[in-house]
């Protein structure tokens, strides 16, 4: 892994993001009843769930809080998982894909309760998320309006294509969805916030302590860094898309994944006229565009998912510009202010690893692209574990530690990708052709 260990990567959030003490790295040896390994959403959001249930706990961030995946992603905070509810349902029957959706929604819920409640400054949450479809699929689209309604109890909006057109000025969307719970919000603050909170609950954080090792005792185990070591009861790996070998089995059950985001520079009134909703925005293909306008004329633009971790910005500048002209041709000649990329943890099941991993060991991690809502939930389960006070992580038992794929894995990833791409490009070009 490269990882500048002291400071944040330049990107839109840590642009505006509120002031971060840094937190001084693990020295010598402590106690606690638990040691959490990892400092983004899931890692922060485990502290608070288990110091609410009064265990004590030290933290341990290889570097900086919410530097990874956390701090630096679309911000959208939506109900469902990385892996979709119909595959859901088809491993794990109809009870259990309808008690996942339940726990996504839960995850939303405590993202924004958490915010109100606390009054977490610099968070900026804004209700509501548009999904389009790049070619015609009136039907298909009611269909899962309907569905969604009747067997998740989940109400969304459909529109049709004027209304569609009217919120988004191009000729590339025909219809789509609202969903009016899930919002979307400034993830670096929110973690900042959390990381805040569990300080003032008695938790201790350290940065700049990567976990080289943990070993097991008889009565639990020791983790060590370079500097110091925490003796516990449990251990909580939270190492989303940046663990590395000192993860041993974990580390083997997923693949780290690039994903990318780039900030416009000022578009003014011309991104007004084209852009015309507040809501978040995302299509539905396979490598889906995701969007929406921040500090009131800029865009923020997510897509394209690889193995390899692309850091050139210029380069991904001009990639996401490509995508956005697709979508907007009237915003030629925009530039691009900045470009970041971010790893995701993926298992081979697309569903998160939440659950034991053996006495005293627990997983909260591999949220995918979709962690803004189940890390928190997944928290909340594992924590819940730990103090005995229920078993809803065998929610998660159809979704072991299956194996990567070694070697060989980022490839097989790279060229199912690909696959799925040509797989959109053919739909909408038919739709195109039939209309
Ligand atoms: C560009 C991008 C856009 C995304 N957009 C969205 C979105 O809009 N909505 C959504 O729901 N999800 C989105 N996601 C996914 C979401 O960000 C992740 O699922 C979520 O942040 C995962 O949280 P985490 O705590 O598991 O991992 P991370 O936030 O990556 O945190 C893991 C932490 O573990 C630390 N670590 C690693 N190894 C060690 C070690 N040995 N010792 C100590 N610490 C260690 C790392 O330094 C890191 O800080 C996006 C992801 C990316 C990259």
């Amino acid at each position: 892994m490269t990882r500048s260990m002291s400071t944040y990567s330049n990107n839109y959030y840590t642009g505006t993001m509120r002031p971060a003490p840094q937190r001084r790295p693990l020295t010598g040896e402590v106690r606690a009843d638990v040691c959490i390994i990892g400092g983004g959403l899931a890692g922060l959001s485990t502290a608070r769930e288990l110091l609410a249930r009064g265990r004590s706990v030290v933290l341990l961030e290889a570097a900086r809080v919410a530097w990874g995946a956390s701090g630096r992603n679309g911000g959208f905070v939506l109900q469902g998982w990385s892996e979709g509810l119909s595959a859901i349902e088809r491993r794990c029957g109809k009870q259990t894909a309808a008690s996942l959706f339940k726990l996504s929604l839960e995850g939303v819920d405590i993202v924004r309760q958490t915010i109100a409640e606390h009054e977490l400054p610099g968070c900026a949450p804004t209700t509501g998320k548009l999904s389009v479809v790049r070619y015609e699929d009136s039907e298909n689209l009611q269909r899962t309006r309907d569905r969604m309604a009747r067997d998740f109890g989940f109400e969304m909006e459909y529109l049709d294509t004027a209304a569609i057109r009217s919120r988004l000025n191009t000729e590339r969307y025909f219809q789509g969805l609202r969903d009016n719970h899930g919002f979307h919000f400034h993830p670096l603050n929110y973690c900042l916030g959390l990381a805040e909170l569990v300080e003032i609950q008695g938790g201790t954080i350290h940065e700049q302590s990567p976990m080289l090792r943990v070993e097991h005792k008889t009565a639990g185990h020791r983790v060590s860094t370079a500097h110091g070591a925490v003796t516990c009861a449990d251990v909580v790996y939270c190492c989303g898309g940046y663990g590395g070998p000192e993860f041993g089995p974990l580390r083997r059950a997923f693949l780290p994944i690039a994903t990318y985001v780039v900030l416009t520079e000022r578009l003014g009134e011309r991104l007004r006229d084209i852009v015309r909703t507040p809501d978040a925005v995302g299509d539905n293909r396979r490598a889906s565009d995701y969007y929406r306008i921040v500090e009131g004329d800029r865009l923020l633009w997510g897509g394209h998912i690889t193995t390899r971790n692309l850091q050139d910005e210029q380069r991904l500048g001009q990639l996401l510009t490509r995508d956005i002209l697709n979508v907007y041709p009237q915003l030629h000649g925009l530039k691009i202010a900045k470009a970041w990329s971010g790893l995701m943890g993926y298992a081979r099941h697309k569903m998160p690893h939440i659950g034991p991993l053996g006495r005293g060991q627990w997983a909260c991690t591999s949220f995918g692209g979709h962690g803004m809502n189940t890390a928190p939930v997944g928290a909340r389960v594992v924590a819940e574990a730990i103090c005995g006070e229920t078993d809803r992580y065998r929610l998660f038992d159809a979704y072991g530690l299956e194996w990567n794929g070694g070697p060989f894995g980022p490839a097989a990833a790279q060229t199912v990708y690909a696959g799925l791409k040509l797989m959109d490009r053919f739909q909408e070009a038919r739709s195109h052709s039939n209309n």
